[in-house]
């Protein structure tokens, strides 16, 4: 792929050649063609104008001709060629003055580094004004012309500086350095966008902490106002944190993330994702009262907790190392999520007589909540006796307040309520027919009061059930003598139920037992 898009780009310069132009290719491409390494992309330049380069490609893009470049699509690959160009400047990123130029000479002088500086001819022999190939066999970043003078002209030339050095493994030489070191004030002229563009880059190269470690030793880190706090602390913990909790480190110390970055939608909510849960766990420090808990764990997930933890520890003296504590807090959890606890949405509403409403996320959220924190086992029986409770705790009142509007169709993203109609008040108070649980058939006509009652005595008979079953068994019965020993208890159990709670008679009289 790479071979073919060279030998396309060595076929447009042939072509410029062939009607008498001047054409190389430039920039990028020759300096890892001679260090044999993937190019990204192929910069060509000629002294051709974008009208005389249009007349041999009608179909060239000529988008920024203004600024003498045009694009061209060739057989799935894209060039850039750019007219040869002479810049003048009165201040920094804006050239007061741009000329077309008939010799490279000119356009090689305003590039930035002479590793970035070569020439490619058609038959690749490669054209060296600025001994930009020395620079590449000694490793280093060399600007071309007085550094002072290039980096004020454009300051983000310093950060494309520390960007090769980052992908590479080059040096910046000592008086490109020193130039640097008296421009470094000027990086604040450069936007938020460019900024984050070149900073993503460095963190994403494979030598992203040596080029930190000369930001640091030039203090350019200490203009780049959402990174100059996180800086010291990513240099030295550089391999233990993932590109985006090396930025999020930076934007937790600078307290803020900058806005127009040139981060993608996914990795920007990751960094947003990853800050609030470093905002919201920073409390937790070695001297605070309110310790770290298995419902931070279950609310995050894993993963994130330990990402936002590292940080907090990291940028926070007085801050402890919980990391050991919350996976073995993760490994030990009952759920891990909503949908396994043991009761869902519908079995609230089904105790509460049917009305469906906000109250039930209320109601599962204290359910999670207290069967994370070991409070209620997650089991069925115990969250319908802890679920009664906390409706009765709630006394009706919120459940009232929250009333949907008529015949809304409950939807609960998080879950697993299946679809509710909501009754209208009148009916809720009135008999109505209710399907008390899922698979009982017939429906019959019940009152509220009916349904709560059944549930109590459900609750009651089962345990009775299961805890004379338990008694009797000796374990060498026939599933014949289990069945008729079951039979003949629940007849007992249900005898004697109804003696001793008379108010369980209405249910006998309406079939419900
Ligand atoms: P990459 O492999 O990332 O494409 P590159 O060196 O080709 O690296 P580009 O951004 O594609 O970088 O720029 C192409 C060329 O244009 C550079 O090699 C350099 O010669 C020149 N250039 C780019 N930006 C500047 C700048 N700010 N000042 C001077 N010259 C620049
Ligand atoms: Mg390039």
């Amino acid at each position: 792929m790479q071979e073919q898009y060279l030998e396309k780009g060595l076929e447009i310069i042939k072509t410029l050649n062939s009607f008498t132009y001047q054409a190389y290719l430039v920039g990028g491409v020759v300096r890892d063609y001679i260090m044999d390494n993937k190019f990204v992309d192929i910069d060509i330049a000629t002294n051709a104008t974008p009208t005389q380069i249009q007349a041999i490609y009608p179909d060239v893009n000529m988008e920024y001709e203004h600024l003498g470049c045009v694009t061209l699509k060739l057989d799935g690959f894209t060039f850039e060629i750019s007219t040869f160009k002479k810049e003048e400047y009165t201040e920094p990123r804006k050239p007061s003055k741009i000329y077309y130029a008939q010799e490279l000479i000119d356009d090689v002088k305003r590039r930035d580094f002479t590793i970035n500086a070569l020439a490619l001819t058609d038959n690749l022999k490669v054209v060296d004004l600025v001994k930009g190939q020395k620079d590449i066999k000694k490793k280093k970043v060399r600007v071309i012309g007085k550094a002072k003078v290039r980096f004020k002209e454009d300051p983000l030339r310093i950060l494309r500086a520390y960007n090769l050095v980052a992908r590479f493994n080059f040096n910046i030489s000592f008086f490109t350095a020193l130039g640097i070191k008296k421009t470094n004030k000027y990086l604040k002229t450069i936007s938020n966008h460019q900024i984050s563009r070149e900073i993503l880059k460095i963190f994403e190269a494979p030598f992203g902490r040596k080029a930190i470690g000369e930001m640091i030793d030039n203090r350019t880190f200490k203009y780049l106002k959402h990174y100059k706090d996180g800086m010291a602390c990513i240099y030295k913990y550089y391999k233990k944190l993932s590109t985006i909790e090396k930025l999020t480190l930076c934007f937790a110390l600078s307290e803020e993330i900058p806005e127009n970055t040139s981060f993608d939608k996914n990795m920007l909510n990751k960094i947003q994702t990853l800050y609030k849960v470093v905002e919201e766990t920073k409390h937790y420090t070695k001297n605070s009262k309110e310790n770290i808990n298995e419902k931070d764990v279950f609310d995050y997930g894993l993963e994130l907790l330990l990402s936002a933890l590292k940080i907090n520890y990291y940028i926070r003296d007085d801050y402890p190392k919980l990391f050991n504590k919350v996976k073995k807090m993760d490994k030990n959890l009952p759920i891990h999520e909503v949908g396994e606890l043991k009761f869902n949405g519908k079995d609230v509403v089904l105790l509460n007589r049917g009305v469906a409403g906000p109250y039930v996320k209320t109601v599962m959220d204290q359910l999670v909540t207290e069967v994370l924190l070991g409070k209620v086992n997650n089991d069925y029986s115990e969250l319908k006796v802890r679920t009664l409770e906390i409706l009765d705790e709630m006394n009706g009142v919120n459940i009232q307040e929250e009333k949907p509007k008529e015949e809304t169709v409950v939807k609960q993203d998080v879950f697993p309520v299946q679809e509710v109609v909501y009754p209208k008040q009148e009916e809720v108070e009135k008999t109505k027919v209710v399907d008390i649980y899922e698979d009982e058939k017939p429906k019959v006509e019940v009152s509220n009061e009916i349904i709560r009652l059944k549930v109590h005595y459900d609750l009651e008979f089962n345990e009775l059930v299961k805890n004379a079953l338990a008694s009797f068994i000796k374990g060498n019965e026939s599933d014949d003598e289990v069945d008729a020993l079951k039979t003949l208890i629940a007849k007992q159990v249900k005898e004697a139920l109804l003696s001793q709670n008379p108010e369980y008679h209405i249910l006998e009289q309406k079939g419900l037992i």
